[in-house]
C-alpha cells in the first residue's frame, strides 16, 4: 500500500505510542485525583502542554487541550472580546476557504462575513481593508489550506486587523509540523491544533489562547484545563499529542526538506502530463500538498482506481446525498465546477518515498493522460 492521504491523518510515529502505552496500562490516575497516580497524569499533561507550546513559540497557560482541531475551532466562537459584554454581540468574519470545523460553526453563529480569496487561493491586501470597514470583531483565516496547500500571511493579516482591535484566529491543523509555527511572530490570539495531523492519536488537539481573552467554556463540569474545558482529560492521548509535538519540533527541517524533494519531483513529473492541472501551482503552499486534476477524468473515479491499486489519496469532492459536489475551496478561487470535480490530493509525509512517488506517476500515465 502507498499511502498519500497524509493530510486526513498520519500514521502514529512508533515514539508517540510508546509514550502513550504506559498511560494506558500502569498509570491509569484520573490527572485530578490528589494521589500519586493522579499526580504523575497530572505531571504528564503539564508536560505535554509545555511540548505541544514549545512546537508553537507559545506559552503553556495559553494551550487548552480538546478532543482535536474541530472542537478548537468550535471554541473559538465562545471567545469574547474583553470590551464586549457577551459573545452574542460578536461579529465573525470568516475566509471563503475554511475547514467545514469553522464554516459550519460559523452558520451556526449567523457569521454573514466571507472573506473572499484569489484564484491562487490567498487573501488580498486590499480585501482586509474592505473587511475592516465592515467592524468584525474576530477574524478567523487558516493558516495552510487543508486541500490546496495555500499559506496565507496570517503574520501580515493580523498585524492590519489587530491595529483596529480585531481578533484574529488561525487554523493552524495543517501547517503544524510542516512549516515553522510561531504564534509569537504570526501576532493572532487563538490559534488550532490537532495531534493527529503530527503523527498523534485521533480524538486531541488543542486551543492556543492570548491572555487577554476570555473563553467561555463548551463543557461544563469539574473545571478540568483552567475551567475552559470540563470533563477527565485524555491523557494517554495528549502525553501522545506532547511527544508528537516535540518529535515535529526537533525534526521539522529534516521532514519538511524530505517531503518537499518529493512534492518537487511529483510535480515536475505532472507537468509533463498535457491534461494535468496542478491547483494554485504558484502559490506559498505546504511542502508535502498537491491537488491537481486530469482534464476530463472525474477525481473521484481517479480516487477509486487508486485504491484499487493500493494507492491512497483523497478526492477534492465531497459527498452529499449520494452526488459527489465539487470542492467549495476550488469554487471559491473561481475554478469552474467541471474542472474542480476533476481534483486530486495527494499529501505527503516524512515517510513517503521517491519510489513511491515514480510508482504514482506510472499510474497516473497508465491514463492516458
Ligand atoms: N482544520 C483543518 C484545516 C483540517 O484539515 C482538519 C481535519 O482535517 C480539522 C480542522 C479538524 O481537525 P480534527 O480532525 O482534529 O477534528
Amino acid at each position: 500500500m502507498i499511502y498519500l492521504d497524509n493530510n486526513a491523518t498520519t500514521a502514529m510515529d512508533e515514539r508517540v505510542l510508546d509514550a502513550m502505552l504506559p498511560f494506558m496500562k500502569t498509570m491509569y490516575g484520573n490527572p485530578s485525583s490528589v494521589h500519586r497516580l493522579g499526580r504523575i497524569a497530572k505531571s504528564a499533561i503539564e508536560t505535554a502542554r509545555e511540548q505541544v507550546a514549545a512546537l508553537i513559540d507559545a506559552q503553556p497557560t495559553q494551550i487548552i487541550f480538546t478532543s482535536g482541531g474541530t472542537e478548537a475551532n468550535n471554541l473559538l466562537f465562545q471567545a469574547t472580546p474583553s470590551y464586549l459584554p457577551s459573545n452574542d454581540s460578536v461579529k465573525f468574519a470568516i475566509s471563503a476557504v475554511e475547514h467545514s470545523s469553522i464554516s459550519e460553526s460559523a452558520k451556526q453563529q449567523h457569521c454573514a462575513e466571507v472573506i473572499p480569496v484569489n484564484s491562487d487561493g490567498l487573501i488580498e491586501k486590499e480585501t482586509i481593508f474592505q473587511l475592516i470597514e465592515k467592524k468584525p470583531n474576530v477574524v478567523s483565516i487558516m493558516l495552510a489550506n487543508n486541500e490546496t496547500g495555500v499559506i496565507q500571511p496570517i503574520a501580515e493579516i493580523a498585524a492590519q486587523l489587530s491595529e483596529h482591535g480585531i481578533i484574529v484566529h488561525t487554523d493552524a491543523v495543517q501547517a503544524v509540523g510542516k512549516i515553522p509555527v510561531s504564534f509569537a511572530q504570526l501576532g493572532v490570539q487563538m490559534l488550532s491544533l490537532s495531534s493527529h495531523k503530527i503523527y498523534g492519536a485521533k480524538g486531541c488537539g488543542a486551543l492556543c489562547v492570548d491572555k487577554s481573552l476570555s473563553l467561555k467554556s463548551l463543557l461544563f463540569g469539574g473545571g478540568q484545563e483552567n475551567n475552559r474545558r470540563s470533563g477527565t482529560e485524555n491523557v494517554a492521548a495528549i502525553v501522545g499529542f506532547g511527544k508528537a509535538a516535540e518529535l515535529a519540533k526537533s525534526e521539522l527541517e529534516a521532514r519538511s526538506s524530505h517531503i518537499l524533494a518529493l512534492r518537487l519531483q511529483l510535480e515536475i513529473e505532472l507537468s509533463k502530463l498535457p491534461r494535468v492541472t496542478i491547483f494554485a501551482r504558484n502559490s506559498p503552499r505546504l511542502p508535502n500538498t498537491v491537488l491537481f486534476g486530469i482534464d476530463g477524468i472525474d477525481g473521484e473515479w481517479v480516487l477509486l482506481t487508486l485504491d484499487k491499486k493500493g494507492i491512497c489519496v483523497s478526492s477534492g469532492s465531497a459527498c452529499a446525498s449520494g452526488a459527489t459536489e465539487p470542492s467549495p475551496i476550488l469554487l471559491a478561487m473561481g475554478i469552474p465546477p467541471e474542472k474542480a470535480q476533476t481534483a486530486i490530493r495527494v499529501s505527503l509525509s516524512h515517510q513517503n518515498t521517491v519510489a513511491e512517488i515514480l510508482e504514482f506517476i506510472e499510474i497516473i500515465k497508465s491514463f492516458g493522460v
